[in-house]
Order: structure tokens, then C-alpha cells, then sequence
């Protein structure tokens, strides 16, 4: 395989129509190129998760200010190319500022409060001039998965909330720092640091290390942290700190305590150069992928969330956050959050009284199709699922079910391939375990049937009945099956057609389920 150099919209735009008409999922690594080790990281990331890697580089003037360094900005085509070959990228789509930005070109992304601070305040308009960009490049790539890195924190942030609010049907994956051996956090622009600068710019590192060194042995209070990390770059003369702030993750807020999650930021003025790094922190021994899993799933500060955390639930959460195993992902703006964390904590305060699971078919795709979101708005699924179950209303619902899907982050219409339900499956019996006392579950179509038989009762296929064989007769079927996790026990396993996705209709089992409830 060789790597396609694509310089324009139009070549991209047949390239990824190309990939996707072989239902390949394609990675987008967005650059300004004069790549390293932090940039190669996000596209290995991105060749375990995606059939096809596109990687740009683009130099984009609209994120510099007017005094900034554009002009500057280091350029190294041909070694950036030859790292992204060898890296085994399929294509580098590297186009002129004439292309992405042509002349007429006047719409602008404005992403908000959150970029006006820190760095926006920093660099005013930088955001606007990020945010932009990278829609633009989503829009012609059109990639399934996107990769950043931690390393541009308030980016993050900025662009997960752009996908979130514009529904782009976009991943975003976010890999850690990449740090030089002495803790300096790799950079296109360190070529620049003199090697006295070199030595002075380490120290951005090292009060972000002190600082988590100082949590983990027990001091919260962020004022007493962030006085720490100002004392350490004060001594510095030649470094300027333009901010050192601890905040809350989802935020930026700065926080009064620093918990598991929350990030210190800092950015300095080092000659002509600026030096931004930022840590997450955590429990010592956390690795940095799941200092970031806590970061980015820290929940919004939410009244409605007053019930305690339960471990067992976060921990699942965060396996599920990080399953990247079956790439079938396409549109999730579903964070796993959403039906698990957020709805369990708080609609679930005692998962111990839960007798009733019901399994649907995929994760709804938007964030307000959850009932346990919006409760208040029916939609179809809904409406005949309660008819299905004899219920009134969500309340109704609540009070003796929960509500779990066969599949999590794929999102292709309605078609869920072999792979995804094989995957999500072991997301699936851990949430088992969270509802110990189950009696009954409702499965809802064939896909969780298939995936309930072949993956939870680990049944061969062969002797799996065929699912329209299977309802023919009363339109539902029922069996008693052990269930891995569960002792002795034996739970009642009703089978019926989904309410949405499947044409037939199965009755009412209101009159089945009041006496096993
Ligand atoms: P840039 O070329 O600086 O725009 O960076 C392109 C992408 O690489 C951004 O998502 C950055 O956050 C990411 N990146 C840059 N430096 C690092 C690093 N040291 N570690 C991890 N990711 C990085």
C-alpha cells in the first residue's frame, strides 16, 4: 500500500466517497504537519480503530492572530510525508489555504463562552478559526472517527462540544501527551527553544507534576496546588505565565478542590515562543488513558445527580468509553454516559430493586432520543414499547425496569453486523451483573435475540431457532435460562418483535409480567 498525497477538496471528497462505498470506516488525524511523536500517536490510534487513516496537514491562517506566527510556523513536507508513509497511512491530504479558504469564503464557526477563555483569551479569535476549520474538514472527509490530542486540552473540549452541538456524526477520540524523557510535552514549535530555552521550558512539566504529586499525597484545596505550580515558574525569570488555572474538565471552570478528573493548565511566554501543557489528575498508578476517560466523562455539574457513585457502575462506564474493538462506530452522539452513568446514578439510586431488564436493539443515536434524558417526550419506540408492557408512562416504567441495548456505539441505520454484537455482548453481561436481583428480561427484536443466545447463553448458532420461527405461533416466546453471574437462579427470557425496527407487532404481555415483577 502506498500513500495518496491529495491536495484538493475534490480529490479528498472521491477519495473518502471511495472508502465508503466499501463500508470501510475512515480516521481523520487533523495537523499543521512538522509532525512528531505526539502527531504519530493519534495515527496509531487511529489504524487500530479505522480501516483507512487520512491525515492532514494544513496550516491554517485562520487560528493565528495578526502578531502570531504563521508566516513562522515550522513546515516540513517531505519529512512529514515520509514519516506518515512509513507510518502506513493511506492518504495525507495536505491542500493550499486557497482550497480550504477560498476567495468569498466568509462563514465562521463561533463556539462560544469556552473559547474566550485561557487560550482564547490568550489569542482572541483562535478558536473561532479552529472550530471552522476542523468543520470543514469533517464535512469533506467526512471521517467516522476523528483523533485529537489531550495535549491542546481547551481543543478538545471545544470540539467535542462542536460535534455535540451541530450533531456532526463524528467520533471524537482523544489520545494522551506525548512527552519528551524529561517530561517536556512534544511540539512542532520546540525546534525553536535555544538549548538554554530547552532547559528553562521543562519547568511547565514539573509544576503540573508537582502539583498531582501534591494531590495524590492528599491536598485538594486547588488554591494551595496552584500556588505551588506559580511559586515553581516564578523562579524562572525568563518564563511569563499567561494563566495556571485548575478546572473543572467539562467546564473549564476553575474548581476550589482538584478531584479525580480535574485539570491543571499552563501556558508561558518563553522568549518569542508560547508553551501550553496540561495534566489530568488521578490516583497514582492511573494510566493516561483512563486519567483521560475520567476527565472526559466527568459528568456536567448536574443537580439532578445526587445519588452516590457506585464503582461498579463507573468502572463500567469507562470499559465502555474506551471500547474501540469492533469499529462498527459511525454516528455515536450517544456518549455511553448517557444510558449508563447519568441514568443509572440517578434513576437507579438502588440497582439491588430492579426485577425487570428490558434489551432493545441499538443505543438511540441523539442524546434526546434517551428516555432517560427527555422522559417527559414519547417517541415511537417508546409509545409501543409501553403498550408492549402494559405501562403508562415512563415513571411507570422506572419503577420496575431499565432499559439496555444490544448495541452501543454503532449507529448505521438499522443493520448491526455479527462484530458489533459480538463486542458489545461483554458490555452487556458486566450490566447483568449491575441488576442482581433480574427475574425477567425483555429482549426486543432480532439482533439482541441473536446476540442474547449466541453471546449470554453462549448458545451455538446451529441451535439457535430461527427468530420469526421462533414468535411465529403467539407472535412472543418465553424460556427459563441460567444466567452466567446470576447462582442458581433461573430468569424468565421473553422474546417479541422490536417496536420500531420490525413490521410485526407482538401483543400485550401486560397480563405476563404483573405476576413476575
Ligand atoms: P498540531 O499540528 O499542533 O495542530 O496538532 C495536531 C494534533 O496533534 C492535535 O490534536 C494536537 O493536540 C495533537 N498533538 C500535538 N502535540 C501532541 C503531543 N505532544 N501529544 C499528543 N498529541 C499531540
Amino acid at each position: 500500500m502506498s500513500t495518496r498525497w491529495i491536495f484538493t477538496v475534490a480529490d479528498m471528497i472521491s477519495f473518502a466517497t471511495e472508502v465508503r462505498s466499501h463500508t470501510k470506516t475512515l480516521a481523520l488525524v487533523p495537523t499543521m504537519g512538522a509532525l512528531h511523536e505526539g502527531h504519530l500517536s493519534l495515527v496509531r490510534q487511529a489504524k487500530i480503530q479505522c480501516d483507512v487513516v487520512v491525515v492532514s496537514i494544513f496550516v491554517n491562517p485562520t487560528q493565528f492572530g495578526p502578531s502570531e506566527d504563521f508566516a513562522r510556523y515550522p513546515r516540513n513536507p517531505e519529512k512529514d510525508f515520509e514519516l506518515l508513509e512509513s507510518a502506513k497511512v493511506h492518504a495525507v491530504l495536505a491542500p493550499s489555504v486557497e482550497e480550504v479558504f477560498p476567495a468569498g469564503f466568509s462563514t465562521f464557526v463561533d463556539p462560544g463562552q469556552i473559547a474566550t477563555i485561557w487560550e482564547g483569551a490568550q489569542r482572541p479569535g483562535h478558536f473561532r478559526g479552529v472550530a471552522t476549520v476542523v468543520l470543514r474538514l469533517f464535512n469533506i472527509v467526512r471521517p467516522d472517527v476523528a483523533f485529537f490530542g489531550q495535549k491542546d486540552f481547551q481543543q478538545v473540549v471545544i470540539i467535542r462540544r462542536l460535534v455535540e452541538d451541530l450533531n456532526l456524526p463524528v467520533r471524537i477520540v482523544v489520545c494522551p501527551i506525548v512527552r519528551e524523557a524529561d517530561g517536556l510535552a512534544r511540539s512542532s514549535r520546540n525546534i525553536y527553544l535555544s538549548a538554554e530555552e530547552r532547559k528553562v521550558a521543562v519547568l511547565l512539566s514539573r509544576s503540573l507534576k508537582r502539583a498531582e504529586a501534591l494531590a495524590q499525597s492528599g491536598e485538594a484545596d486547588a488554591e494551595k496546588l496552584l500556588a505551588e505550580m506559580r511559586r515553581m515558574l516564578a523562579a524562572e525569570p525568563r518564563l511569563q505565565i499567561d494563566y495556571a488555572a485548575i478546572v473543572n474538565p467539562a467546564t473549564l471552570e476553575p474548581v476550589t478542590h482538584a478531584l479525580p478528573g480535574t485539570v491543571a493548565l499552563a501556558a508561558a511566554r518563553l522568549g518569542k515562543l508560547r508553551l501550553i501543557d496540561n495534566l489530568i489528575f488521578g490516583p497514582p498508578g492511573l494510566s493516561p488513558e483512563m486519567k483521560l476517560q475520567l476527565a472526559l466523562t466527568a459528568p456536567q455539574p448536574d443537580k439532578e445527580s445526587t445519588a452516590a457513585p457506585r464503582p461498579e457502575i463507573d468502572s463500567l462506564r469507562i470499559k465502555i468509553e474506551n471500547c474501540r474493538d469492533c469499529a462498527a462506530v459511525s454516528s455515536i452522539a450517544l456518549p455511553a454516559r448517557e444510558f449508563l452513568f447519568k441514568y443509572l446514578k440517578r434513576d437507579y439510586p438502588n440497582l439491588d430493586a430492579i426485577r425487570a431488564l428490558v434489551i432493545g436493539g441499538c443505543a438511540p443515536i441523539g442524546p434526546a432520543d434517551s428516555p432517560y434524558r427527555r422522559p417527559e417526550q414519547p417517541n415511537p419506540f417508546l409509545t409501543r414499547l409501553y403498550e408492549l408492557l402494559g405501562l403508562r408512562d415512563f415513571a411507570e416504567f422506572r419503577a420496575s425496569f431499565a432499559l439496555t441495548d444490544a448495541a452501543r456505539c454503532h449507529a448505521v441505520g438499522n443493520r448491526v453486523d455479527d462484530r458489533t454484537l459480538e463486542y458489545c455482548a461483554r458490555h452487556l453481561r458486566e450490566e447483568l451483573k449491575l441488576f442482581p436481583n433480574v427475574r425477567t428480561i425483555i429482549i426486543l427484536g432480532e439482533y439482541a435475540y441473536l446476540q442474547f443466545q449466541r453471546h449470554v447463553l453462549g448458545r451455538e448458532r446451529a441451535s439457535i431457532k430461527a427468530f420469526p420461527e421462533l414468535l411465529k405461533a403467539q407472535g412472543w416466546a418465553q424460556e427459563l435460562v441460567q444466567l452466567p453471574g446470576y447462582g442458581e437462579r433461573e430468569v424468565r427470557v421473553l422474546y417479541c418483535y422490536h417496536p420500531t425496527f420490525e413490521t410485526k407487532k407482538s401483543p400485550s404481555l401486560a397480563a405476563h409480567l404483573s405476576s413476575m415483577l
